[in-house]
């Protein structure tokens, strides 16, 4: 059995086992796919300290900081089922598709998050080329330029207004009859000179040419007549959705599906700690994640020394 088994290999996972493993105890980490989102990044320019990175490079050191400790890495591996611990042995089970179930006295879970998708033609085509998801990660990059946001909830709202103290003009599409985000920030954006608010707009495509995205279409649901705003961004806010679906029933969790955690990453299980994006901690970006990670490694240690199992 291990003494730490992390499920998840992004930056918070990668941060867990770092630190885990430097304790000099039994430590294992487990993942559909190391580097987690960060494999789907193009520039990463907020990881203080490291002035400009790719994704997948960024993934590639996580990954090599994690094998220069002894970690018992296990790669495309997808965990199903967590079993709390009995009185009996107070080890937590992992089990995982294949069927194998692992052991270990605390689990850290940092299994993170996936953006919602709107679904509409040229999503996928034109993503990290003009479709972003993260306002923090790539508002920099539409510096003076055109951009939507599509939805019109708090997350929406928010990265419009953030995003419009830094491109040239945003156009925000909200698909219901008003916006959904708090009474303070709607004014907010209202009071915005270079904001325009479409309610009852359906994204209906987003449209490119030469590997670039260039504007979008959607049907005013009012009047039902197709329009075209001609742009060079557009910023998809229609929630994040933490990869916690295994673990329902199991350990508490938010409305929003986060995992509930302490200052300590500890969560309603005892032995069974979380870190990064599927918890409650808010804002998602790599650099909370992995000190998350950190903080969940170190909280799992101090159970261990605390707890009587050998
Ligand atoms: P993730 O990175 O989501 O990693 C989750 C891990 O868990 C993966 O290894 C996954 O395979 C694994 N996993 C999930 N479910 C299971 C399961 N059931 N069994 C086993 N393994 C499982 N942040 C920044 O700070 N700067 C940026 O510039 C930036 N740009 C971004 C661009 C894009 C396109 C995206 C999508 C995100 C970006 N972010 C950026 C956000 C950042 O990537 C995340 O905040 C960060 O990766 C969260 O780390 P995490 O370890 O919590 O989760």
């Amino acid at each position: 059995a291990y003494d730490v088994l992390i499920v998840g290999g992004g930056p918070a996972g990668a941060a867990a086992a770092v630190y885990a493993a430097r304790k000099g105890i039994r430590t294992g980490m487990l993942a559909e796919r190391l580097g987690g989102q960060t494999m789907d990044t193009m520039g990463i320019e907020n990881f203080v300290s490291v002035l400009e990175t790719d994704g997948p490079k960024f993934a590639a050191a996580l990954e090599q900081h994690a094998r220069l400790y002894e970690v018992d890495i296990l790669n495309l591996q997808r965990a199903e089922k967590l079993i709390p611990a009995t009185d009996n042995d107070g080890l937590v089970g992992v089990q995982l598709a294949n069927g194998a179930t692992l052991h270990s006295k605390t689990v850290i879970l940092s299994t993170g998050a996936r953006w919602r998708e709107v679904n509409v033609s040229g999503e996928r085509e034109y993503r990290n080329k003009g479709v972003a998801y993260c306002p923090h990660c790539d508002g920099p990059l539409f510096k003076g330029k055109r951009v939507a946001v599509i939805g019109g909830g708090n997350s929406g709202v928010e990265a419009a207004i953030d995003l419009a103290g830094i491109v040239g003009h945003v156009t925000l599409l909200e698909f219901g009859d008003a916006l959904r985000a708090d009474a303070v920030l709607v004014s907010k954006l209202k009071s915005l000179k270079n904001v325009d608010i479409h309610t009852q707009a359906q994204t209906t495509a987003i449209t490119g040419a030469d590997g670039k995205v260039n504007g979008l279409t959607y049907i005013d649901r009012a009047s039902g007549e197709s329009r075209r705003v001609e742009l060079e961004g557009v910023f998809v806010q229609i929630g994040l959705v933490p990869n916690s679906e295994w673990l329902k029933g199991t350990l508490e969790l938010s409305r929003h599906g986060e995992i509930v955690v302490d200052a300590r990453g500890q969560t309603s299980l005892p032995g069974v700690f979380a870190a990064g994006d599927v918890t409650t901690v808010p804002f998602k970006q790599i650099i909370i994640a992995t000190g998350d990670g950190a903080k969940a490694a170190l909280g799992a240690f101090d159970h261990l020394i605390r707890s009587s199992a050998p």
